[in-house]
């Protein structure tokens, strides 16, 4: 059974009445772990956008739910949409759906219906007119998982060629995609000093240029130029590590990848600094949050969390930091900024807090350098490739929002930001003006999935110490 996304296999819980596990010593036991978490979505499933837990024989059963239930995973010839959690975490932002909002959920489960259905077989959960193995780039840059797979002995029990899987080298694959390198959030002393003495005068060609056309000139240049440059000389070297920082940032930002998503800095903040959790909550709770129902406020497991329109107020974060650095403007702002800012020095690089003196250049090479970025990026990509294809097939079909008039009711975005409709206070087209009529009829077959969301997630039992089945 395998992840739509990543194309690599699930674990099988411990507690699978007929695990297959991987070859002894192919995986560590943490991720063995993790691999066997699942985000599950789709119109028939309960809940719509669920966590789960792999039982292998084609089965996941829904996690920390007050209420047991097991799912089949590929049936008629197709499977629903199982992906594991980074992977269904960096979808959902790339689809601009990390709210868990009805209208999210719903995007959400027409993944399936819009850009699959998946095929079956050796290919079961692959969803067609995606670039899989292409993402990265051609040739070299290819990554091949699909091949791996063959027919198992039944539905939903495909075989992973597990040994050939490491033969390729593509061990990196299956590496946790969100261990970060350490940010510095100053450049350590050692780090100028190692430098040497900067040369008086310098007659090269690049050097002598005036600062203000080298800033001018290196956006041109590629990450792995840059750093190489950088690299060439003391003097060049000693700008990279302090005036042409900001230049190291923009370009760790651009990656988009390369940075921790908003909720995973908050459960880094959570979890290494409990003592600035608070502060960092009332940084980023903006106004509209207070506007999100009382049923979705208490998450039940770490991805429903982990969406909650936190990475929605990224963006406001990146333009109060993008303005204190402009109104400062040189090195002193920025200290200026480090003082004022106590997660300024966490070592987790973030848009906002981070200083944007810090040490981005030594960053920016080590995203590029460690099997967890590299993995990262390579999943990204494949949430971007499955986004374009979800976006592009949506607008060509019926369920495409019909064209907004600039004085219609209930315009609204994608549902990644945290303004929730007021449900059912709108007459006419019921509670989805802005959407099509196959979108409204589709909601209204998916409204019971919906509603059963509390049941799974024990919303309505009215008791927080009541049993759940753990996996
Ligand atoms: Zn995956």
């Amino acid at each position: 059974m395998s992840c739509s996304l990543c194309r690599l296999p699930f674990t099988p819980s411990a507690r699978s009445v007929r695990p297959r596990w991987p070859p002894e010593g192919m995986l560590s036991e943490k991720q063995l772990q993790y691999m066997k978490h699942a985000v599950g979505m789709g119109q028939y499933l309960v809940g719509l956008v669920v966590n789960l837990v792999h039982l292998d024989d084609n089965m996941f059963t829904i996690n920390n739910s007050p209420v047991l239930v097991t799912i089949i995973w590929e049936t008629g010839g197709k499977t629903f949409v199982a992906l594991h959690t980074h992977c269904a975490m960096f979808l959902r932002h790339n689809l601009g759906l990390t709210s868990n909002t009805q209208e999210a959920l719903i995007e959400c489960s027409l993944l399936d219906i819009i850009v699959g259905p998946t095929q079956s077989g050796a290919h079961a959960g692959r969803l067609n007119n995606v670039d899989y193995e292409g993402v990265l780039g051609q040739g070299s840059q290819r990554v091949d998982i699909e091949s791996l797979w063959s027919i198992g002995p039944t539905a939903g029990n495909q075989d992973f060629a597990w040994h050939e899987w490491k033969r390729r080298g593509l061990e990196w694959t299956a590496v946790r995609p969100d261990v970060f390198p350490r940010f510095s959030p100053t450049v350590l002393p050692a780090r100028l000093s190692n430098l040497g003495e900067r040369p008086a005068t310098t007659a090269d060609r690049i050097t002598t240029l005036p600062l203000d056309v080298l800033h001018i000139l290196l956006p041109y240049l590629s990450d792995e130029a840059y750093v190489k440059l950088m690299a060439t000389c003391r003097t060049l070297r000693y700008h990279a590590l302090t005036t042409f920082q900001p230049l190291a940032r923009a370009r760790v930002l651009r990656l988009r990848w390369a940075v921790p998503l908003e909720s995973e800095y908050a459960s880094y903040v959570r979890t290494k600094h409990p003592a600035l959790a608070d502060l960092y909550r009332q940084l980023t709770s903006a106004p509209e949050t207070a506007t999100h129902p009382p049923s979705r406020s208490a998450p039940s497991s770490p991805t429903d969390s982990d969406g909650a329109g936190l990475d929605a107020r990224f963006n406001s974060l990146s333009l109060r930091a993008a303005a204190a650095a402009q109104s400062h403007g040189n090195g002193n702002g920025n200290t200026d900024t480090r003082h004022r800012d106590p997660l300024a020095h966490l070592e987790m690089a973030h848009a906002a807090h981070s200083p944007v003196d810090a040490d981005w250049l030594h960053y920016l090479s080590q995203v590029h350098r460690t099997s967890s970025m590299r993995a990262r990026r390579w999943v990204w990509a494949l949430a971007g490739e499955v986004a374009r294809v979800y976006w592009k097939k949506k607008s060509e079909g019926p369920y495409a929002d019909p064209e907004q008039t600039p004085d219609s009711d209930g315009v609204k975005g994608r549902g990644g930001d945290e303004k929730d409709e007021k449900e059912g206070t709108v007459g006419g087209k019921g509670k989805w003006p802005g959407k099509s009529e196959a979108w409204r009829v589709y909601a209204q077959s998916v409204e019971q999935q919906y509603e059963m969301r509390r049941v799974v997630q024990g919303g309505n039992m009215g008791n927080a110490s009541q049993t759940r089945f753990t996996w």
